[in-house]
């Protein structure tokens, strides 16, 4: 399910953001299905297909994918802090966010 114009958009914690791929099956975008831009539309597809990678080879089960993606997210960018010391930089190169990027131009 894609949710346009989602209010979840709304929290302190993610304001700064405007697509966001909860799981396999749900993305949230900030703003309305006109403006989203296609490179954020196949960004989140791409998030969508890391879920189901997860799902089908590494953990099945699609709550065990969504915590693995999660906890690996989570850490990723923690490590990423503590080296590059700039939030931007730790969020740009979590691992599935550089991978998710491969799908931006498709
Ligand atoms: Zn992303």
């Amino acid at each position: 399910m894609i949710v346009y114009e989602s209010k979840l958009f709304k929290l302190q914690f993610i304001r700064n953001y405007i697509g966001i791929t909860l799981s396999e099956n749900l993305i949230l975008f900030r703003d309305s299905k006109e403006k989203v831009h296609e490179h954020l539309a196949n960004h989140e597809k791409g998030h969508e297909v890391q879920y189901a990678v997860l799902d089908t080879t590494l953990v099945p089960g699609k709550l065990d994918a969504i915590m693995i993606f999660w906890i690996t997210y989570i850490f990723s960018y923690l490590w990423n802090l503590a080296k590059y010391k700039n939030h931007w930089m730790a969020y740009k190169n979590i691992i599935w966010e550089r991978l998710a990027r491969e799908f931006e131009d498709v």
